[in-house]
């Protein structure tokens, strides 16, 4: 057995222990902080958290290694419930386009396409070493669980590649919960035949990813640049009798109907949601689905047009908040900034954004029972932050404050010093 772990002294732990997860309307306030905090930590998993003293005084902590957090804040790791963390290079020029005023929505969908052919062309090695890269830039900013999702192969080599990779990824060091979004977009070998397209992932794909168990989510694009709703039911429909969970790009570009249908397929959420209007607002607040935000995709087109987070909440949604990274739309790995994001545009509270990114996230992935919140039982992922008040997180926006960041007991990232040379 390794030595236990103590953490101590943190001016706030915020625990997000408490009320049922995930945390709806006046709940997602509440943090359950402890001021002058402590966590004990056994064999990677968390054995008693609560006020310093009392913890430092178990029998358990006698001879564990001590780590002081000065008077920091720590947080749960946050749990980013949507990224396309497998694609290819970085669209440069797309970004120029639209600098220059060219049509966003002509730009992406290009772009998707360009994605889609060099996931095809780039070996697994390479994609996977470019994967491991950006996952090293989500502990640097204090992520501990990604969702990840295929939709850059679109056929069945590519896909399998790229489904191969995010299985290599997963646990080294971060837990990878992959996502087959095999109706990200219609392949080019079939434009204009939708339809046969998902007859043929129905028939080969689906199956063949349950058998194989390389995928827990099943995601359809359900807009004008993905799929119709029909297609998008059959796709999603035979997901489920498969016994995939599902999760669908719903309301992004235009009102698909896609946030009605995941909550009437009993979908774990309907993610995007820019162009929802009150009827999808009242649906997913009265539902299991929740609704994942991704704000950094709405900042980076440089659209004005983000989720109505105020009126979900507010009508009693659970809200998760995610980064969308994506090569294309969102190429962040910075979580902290999409809560900067979230409290400046869609006026969330500093407290509701650390619930949405962490408990609720964690709920978007069906993994609350291991991650979200700093409770007995669960796993030791957590980060530290040079702040000694947890809403300094989302108020420094673009600044990375983590000091560290530990998954399952193990200190993944620690912030070095700057040095400071003798003057000439
Ligand atoms: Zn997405």
């Amino acid at each position: 057995m390794n030595k236990p772990i103590l953490i101590r002294g943190a001016r706030q732990l915020v625990t997000l222990r408490g009320p049922a997860a995930p945390r709806r309307g006046a709940a997602l306030n509440e943090l359950g902080i402890i001021p002058n905090g402590a966590i004990l930590i056994r064999d990677g998993r968390i054995a008693e958290v609560g006020q310093g003293r009392r913890v430092e005084n178990l029998a358990l902590a006698k001879d564990a290694i001590e780590i002081d957090a000065a008077g920091r804040v720590i947080l749960p790791g946050f749990v980013d419930s949507h990224t396309h963390l497998v694609g290819g290079p970085p669209r440069l020029g797309d970004f120029e386009m639209r600098i220059a005023g060219q049509d966003s929505r002509q730009v992406a969908e290009a772009g998707v396409l360009s994605s889609v052919k060099a996931v095809r062309a780039t070996p697994s090695r390479t994609l996977e070493t470019h994967a491991r890269i950006c996952s090293e830039q989500f502990v640097r900013h204090g992520s501990t669980t990604l969702e990840a999702k295929t939709g850059y192969g679109l056929d069945h080599m590519g896909e399998l590649k790229v489904l191969r990779v995010l299985a290599k990824l997963n646990r080294a060091p971060l837990d990878v919960v992959p996502t087959y979004l095999g109706a990200y977009a219609v392949p080019p070998e079939y434009q204009g035949r939708d339809y046969e397209y998902i007859d043929w992932v129905i028939a080969e794909m689906l199956p063949m990813i349950r058998r194989r168990k390389l995928a827990r989510f099943v995601d359809v694009n359900c807009d004008r640049d993905g799929f119709r709703l029909d297609d998008s039911r059959r796709y999603l429909e035979a997901a489920r009798s498969l016994g995939f969970a599902l999760k669908i790009h719903a309301e992004r570009l235009s009102h698909s109907g896609g946030a009605r249908l995941a909550v009437e397929l009993g979908a774990v959420s309907a993610d995007h949601l820019e162009q929802a209007g009150p009827d999808d607002i009242a649906i997913l607040a009265q539902s299991s689905t929740i609704a994942t935000l991704l704000p950094g995709a709405v900042f980076h087109a440089g659209s004005n047009r983000y989720a109505p987070a105020r009126s979900l909440i507010d009508n009693g949604a659970a809200v998760a908040l995610a980064t969308d990274f994506n090569t294309g739309v969102s190429p962040t790995c910075n979580m902290p900034m999409i809560l900067s994001l979230a409290c400046a545009y869609m006026r969330m509270t500093p407290a509701e954004t650390i619930s949405a990114a962490t408990i609720n996230g964690a709920c978007a992935l069906g993994c609350a029972d291991r991650a979200g919140s700093i409770e007995a039982g669960k796993d030791a992922d957590l980060v530290m932050f040079d702040a000694s008040d947890y809403r300094e997180i989302p108020y420094r926006f673009g600044v990375n404050l983590v000091a560290m960041t530990m998954k399952r007991g193990a200190v993944l990232y620690q912030r070095g010093e700057v040095s400071c040379p003798a003057p000439l």
